[in-house]
């Protein structure tokens, strides 16, 4: 059994606060505190450029990425780090689309995050020559797959609402079809079990600053099925995807297997702090993890159910169908969000209408559901949100 005290304590968690967001900032670990101190010193400040090769800067993209690969079920050299989520998934699907030729559709849900259907928007402008971004409402996705998808775009777990697609089920529906997959996994990797070989994804992209805790800026990571590496072609060339980034040829060659996702330079530092992140995880058994969020969600939804009868289940009452997050619809959900946050519960808030709460059992426990429950139910039935300050916007929410 994974020990859920001795995780916790790996984290520093600031005084007097309760903290369900780490689905959008994770804490940050203890350990990576001092790592990154010592990267500081003893690698860049004494090594210097020579870090590269003696302290071995150069392969952590994919030493890291094989790491990640054992919390998504994805087999070991098929993830490498990198850039933003943003950008992997730009790569993902220009890759994806280039394996089905002879197809012009990416389908996607509109529940799907923006940023992923903006980088859509933008490759499938870019292309012209008929490609187009179909989105229908997540509900419809399973039937709207045709014999003109080229590539599905699908985020397994719904920012706002938790809601999480069966990506075994719709993997296989895409497949039949002809369709290439692209999965985005920033709500999935390290918060639910995840079996990329297992549902034979074709291509998937994540986070690590959400639910793997490798701090603000943590790069991304992406994920090519072994079948298509050797063929994916990753739209982004940059020069350490390239398969002798010191040979300064003039052309582009693509890398060997997935290291050619590689864009340019790696954060070091960022993948320090996500090297140190990701020690938590050594006694973690992701099934263990599972279990633990589910018992703890279903504990705060009947909690907030009985404390504020105003406020509406927006996640799936069922646990297989929801990710590892609670959502209430409010229509002052802001304002009452921000007086929580003043009473130090911090959760997010997301338009229009969505108080939204990450359910993190590396650090968060039945102790800190109850104190939360307790304190949102004083805000609702006092009415304590009710005041201007709590209504004015700030430009991250
Ligand atoms: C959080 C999130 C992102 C964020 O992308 P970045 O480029 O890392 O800022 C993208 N897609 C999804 C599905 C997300 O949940």
């Amino acid at each position: 059994m994974t020990d859920f005290d001795a995780t916790r304590a790996m984290f520093h968690l600031p005084e007097g606060v309760i903290y369900l967001d780490g689905n959008s900032l994770g804490p940050l670990p203890r350990g990576a505190e001092a790592r990154v101190a010592k990267a500081m010193r003893d690698e860049w400040g004494e090594m210097l450029i020579t870090a590269w090769n003696k302290a071995g800067w150069m392969e952590q993209p994919r030493r890291v990425g094989d790491r990640i690969a054992r919390l998504i079920g994805a087999e070991p050299g098929s993830v490498v780090m990198g850039d933003t989520l943003s950008i992997k998934v730009f790569q993902a699907l220009a890759a994806a689309l280039a394996l089905n030729p002879d197809r012009r559709v990416i389908l996607s849900d509109t529940g799907n995050f923006p940023s992923d259907l903006y980088m859509a928007e933008g490759l499938v402008q870019m292309l012209g020559d008929g490609y187009e971004l179909r989105t229908v409402a997540p509900e419809a996705l399973e039937g709207a797959i045709d014999a003109s998808v080229a590539v599905t775009l699908i985020t397994e777990v719904d920012y706002a609402t938790g809601r999480k697609h069966d990506m075994k089920r719709l993997t296989d529906a895409a497949h039949a079809a002809g369709a290439v997959t692209v999965w985005a996994l920033a709500h999935s990797a390290g918060a639910l079990p995840v079996d990329l070989a297992g549902c034979n994804v074709d291509f998937a992209a994540g986070c690590t600053y959400k639910f793997l805790n490798s701090g603000p800026g943590g790069p991304a990571f992406i994920y090519v099925a072994p079948r298509h590496a050797e063929r994916a072609r990753p739209a982004l060339a940059g020069w350490l995807g390239h398969a002798a980034p010191f040979d300064f040829e003039p052309s582009y060659r693509p890398g060997a297997g997935v290291e050619r996702m590689r864009v340019g330079t790696p954060p070091v530092l960022q993948l320090v702090a996500l090297e140190a992140a990701l020690d938590v995880w050594e006694d973690v058994t992701v099934d263990d993890l599972r279990a633990r969020s589910l018992e703890l969600s279903e504990r705060f939804i009947a909690g907030v159910e009985a404390a504020c009868p105003d406020l509406a289940l927006a996640s799936p009452r069922d646990g297989a169908a929801r990710g590892s997050q609670v959502s209430f619809r409010h229509p002052e959900g802001y304002a009452i969000m921000q007086a929580l946050i003043a009473r130090g519960v911090i959760g997010d808030f997301r338009a229009p209408d969505i108080l939204r709460f990450g359910i993190t059992p590396l650090y968060i426990g039945t102790a800190e559901i109850d104190t939360a429950v307790r304190i949102l139910g004083e805000i609702m039935a006092g009415g304590l949100w009710d005041r201007p300050e709590y209504r004015t916007r700030a430009a991250v929410t």
